[in-house]
């Protein structure tokens, strides 16, 4: 019998699609990479191509995606960012060995060489998290208006205004929960 597992939200920013394979934090958590191979398929998403993934490097794997969680929180809320997050992306950044190949259409692909693919793919969205964490990229880190998700998310939009991790899930809800709250007040109204 197959499993079914929760659908991944796949965002444009690595880094942070990556914490988001943890959703509703702040309510019911949805674990999107429940076991290691649902992890291989999700970074299979991201053109990161590993073929195998033992517990230790899916437990490092959810240490990283903590690590950035918590870094990411911080920076959207003006906070400095907590050292042990640091430290962590760091380590993470410099245990990969991974390199950017242009291809001929002009666009990049990642190949993992070493023996430890999985680290190797780790380093790599390491990388990702410190260059939105360094602003180095155009956007700003946010935290979702959901308040049973306040998932740190990436806001590349003109006005910086997005509210949402996830417009057709977040952003859905809440539409869903306003339109049902002022039909209420209608039919109250009219009562
Ligand atoms: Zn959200």
């Amino acid at each position: 019998m197959r499993t079914e597992y929760p659908d991944f939200r796949l965002g444009s920013v690595l880094a942070t699609s990556f914490t988001g394979t943890l959703s509703e934090r702040c309510g019911d958590p949805i674990e999107r990479i429940p076991t290691p191979q649902r992890f291989i398929d999700w970074l299979a998403e991201y053109g990161l191509n590993v073929e195998t993934c033992t517990t230790d490097q899916y437990n490092r794997a959810r240490e990283l995606r903590e690590a950035i969680h918590a870094a990411a929180t911080a920076a959207a809320n003006g906070e400095p960012l907590p050292a042990h997050a640091v430290l962590s992306i760091n380590k993470f950044s410099a245990a990969g060995k991974a390199a950017a190949f242009l291809t001929r259409e002009g666009r990049r692909q990642w190949k993992l060489g070493s023996a430890s693919r999985v680290d190797d793919a780790l380093g790599v969205i390491a990388a990702d998290a410190i260059s939105i964490l360094a602003g180095e990229r155009d956007g700003k880190l946010a935290l979702c208006a959901s308040p049973s998700c306040q998932a740190a998310f990436f806001d590349t939009s003109q006005s910086r205004s997005r509210r949402w991790c996830d417009m057709g899930t977040c952003g859905n809800k809440e539409k869903k929960a306003r339109f049902i709250a002022n039909r209420r007040k209608k039919t109250r109204a009219g009562e």
